[in-house]
């Protein structure tokens, strides 16, 4: 089977990574973004020159046009999704949940997991049997992120329950569905809630005594997707340095 994935929010970070690296065993990959064209372009580049395929998309993943198109772009290109990783995911300012506003909680919940359904259902009408899934969950799902992110929290904990039960459906197809769950990794993710050097300032508490490199994480996805992971699913795999 040809193997092409999508990867979710690939201009940046995790995603980024977890694309190259896809590519680098013999995947083609989609890299979706929802602005930074440019970002999206230089890893297509990199990919490209690497003599590997690559696709870059600009598709809201929270909207269900964007979701399809995203799908078709890549079957036209590729042919039919073996693969998704639904990488994407915000958060907002760390604040108090009693100083969060009902607009903010629901723009977390629709980025983070109504694009995670969506990805998910479309890939499950579309994919070959013997595909694979992996949901970028985090560590805040076992958290809760008191005093940051409780909204960012919950959300990642709807994608770790949504993760199970699709397994169990999925699987009647061999179509495997896992997650993974991110700890502190050095990504532009931190600014977004006003703490740029949030990882330094936790290091501390991490066992392992550093913040992570968004290619660790991207180990981890790729393995579970590759058939090396045949025997996993359902799993909530945790990439957090030991917390
Ligand atoms: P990041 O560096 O902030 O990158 C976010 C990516 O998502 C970008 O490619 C961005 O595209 C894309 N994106 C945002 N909203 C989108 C939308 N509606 N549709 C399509 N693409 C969208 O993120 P990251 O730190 O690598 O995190 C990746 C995943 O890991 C997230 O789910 C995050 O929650 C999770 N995670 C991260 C950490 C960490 O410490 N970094 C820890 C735990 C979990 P543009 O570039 O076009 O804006």
């Amino acid at each position: 089977m040809n193997r092409v994935a999508i990867v979710t929010g690939a201009s940046r970070g995790i995603g980024a990574a977890t694309a190259k690296l896809l590519a680098t065993k013999g995947y083609a990959v989609c890299v979706n973004y929802l602005s930074r064209s440019e970002q999206a372009e230089a890893v297509v580049a990199e990919i490209v020159a690497s003599g590997g395929q690559a696709l870059a998309f600009q598709a809201d993943v929270g909207r269900e046009q964007d979701v399809v198109a995203l799908f078709d772009a890549t079957e036209h290109a590729f042919g039919p999704v073996t693969d998704l990783v639904n990488n994407v995911g915000v958060l907002f300012t760390q604040c108090r949940l009693v100083d969060m506003d009902v607009e903010r909680f629901n723009r977390v919940m629709h980025t983070n997991v109504t694009s995670c359904f969506l990805c998910c259902r479309e890939a499950m009408r579309r994919m070959p049997d013997g595909s694979a899934i992996v949901n970028v969950s985090s560590l805040a799902a076992r958290t809760g992120s008191p005093f940051e992110y409780t909204d960012y929290a919950a959300s990642k904990a709807a994608m770790d329950a949504l993760t199970k039960g699709l397994s169990a459906e999925a699987a009647e197809r061999n179509i495997r569905v896992n997650g993974v769950r991110p700890g502190f990794i050095h990504t532009d993710i931190h600014a977004d809630g006003g703490e740029p050097g949030r990882v330094e300032r936790l290091t501390p508490s991490i066992p392992l005594k550093r913040g992570g490199h968004p290619e660790e994480v991207a180990e981890t996805i790729v393995w579970l997707l590759s058939d090396k992971a045949s025997y996993v699913t359902g799993s909530l795999l945790d990439v957090a340095g030991g917390r």
